[in-house]
């Protein structure tokens, strides 16, 4: 039988915006001491805006953006939103055909005569884009100034980098501070680059030490399975397919109800209302559910 006061826990979140997928959930929240957070759309908005273009030569930024805007159509990711955004501001979007993703890593397609890959560098050198040195500290600039950085690649060569920034949540640093207050470890984790992230960290109060950058989706998993094993009680808050398999690993799973469907079914708990204030919420809910029912 469930305790009366986990159910009573389980209407109280949904009252509060946190749906709970059952009330043994409650028990595993109450044991947190880690809480891993997904970057973009979990700490930030997740609403990119590509604030500027790089082309290389054999290219221009017209030409870029409108092959990007192309490329990005097949995608649901923030960075890709944010892309198809700003090309058809610009112009015309050809269509693409072909279209394949990889979960933290980039898109590709071919687009009128050419083969378009954009994303990471670890994406671009599976589809054989190999960066020179030079084109690697013009990414390293890129980077350094705080953006977040996608790579474009048309037919085999570097064509350009195109910079985006994304913004903190308003209520994403007292969000962290009440968890510190409960005694738990925030976690920074994501897919996108160590300046970035660092950035990011700083605006919220996460250390530097606990800033975990460059990570791959099944990366994140490791990231939680190492915790676990020194004996964390580890909780992941995410919103992409990127998060999924983090998600699941945890001991216990957030996702933003604005998150993507995969997410959603892969986590314990869902925050409707997308703010951090709800996890702490939710630890809070867990505790004094628990201390009634003893
Ligand atoms: P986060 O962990 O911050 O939520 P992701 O794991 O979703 O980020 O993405 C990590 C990185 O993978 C991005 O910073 C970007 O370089 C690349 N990437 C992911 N999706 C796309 C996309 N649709 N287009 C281009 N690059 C992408
Ligand atoms: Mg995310």
């Amino acid at each position: 039988a469930t305790p009366i006061g986990l159910l009573v826990g389980t209407g109280r979140g949904a009252q509060l915006g946190i749906l709970i997928r059952g009330p043994h959930v409650l028990e595993d929240t109450r044991k947190i001491d880690t809480v891993l957070l997904d970057k973009t759309g979990t700490v930030t908005e997740g609403k990119l805006a590509v604030t500027d273009t790089l082309a290389l030569d054999g290219c221009d930024d017209r030409e870029l953006l409108r092959l990007a805007g192309a490329v990005e159509s097949g995608s649901e990711h923030p960075i890709a939103r944010a892309i198809v955004t700003a090309a058809s501001e610009a112009g015309p979007v050809p269509t693409a055909t072909g279209f394949t993703s990889a979960a933290g890593g980039g898109v590709r397609a071919s687009v009128e005569d050419s083969l378009v890959v954009a994303g990471r560098i670890s994406w671009l050198e599976e589809n054989g884009v190999q960066l020179s040195e030079s084109e690697l500290g013009l990414l390293h600039g890129v980077q350094e100034r705080g953006a977040t950085a996608i790579l474009m690649a048309i037919d085999g060569r570097l064509a350009g980098i195109i910079s985006l920034r994304d913004t903190v949540k308003a209520g994403s640093a007292r969000a962290i501070a009440r968890l510190k207050e409960l005694g738990l470890r925030p976690i920074l984790l994501t897919g996108d680059n160590a300046a970035v992230a660092a950035i990011v960290a700083a605006e919220v109060g996460i250390a530097p030490e606990d800033v975990f950058a460059d990570v791959l989706p099944a990366g994140k998993a490791d990231t939680v399975r190492k915790l676990q094993a020194v004996g964390s009680l580890v909780a992941m808050v995410g919103d992409g397919v990127n998060d999924a398999p983090a998600l699941a690993q945890a001991d216990l799973g957030i996702a933003m109800g604005s998150g993507t469907d995969v997410a959603i079914e892969a986590a314990d708990l869902t925050i409707m209302g997308n703010d951090l204030a709800q996890v702490a919420q939710s630890i809070e809910l867990s505790r004094g559910t628990l201390r009634t029912i003893k």
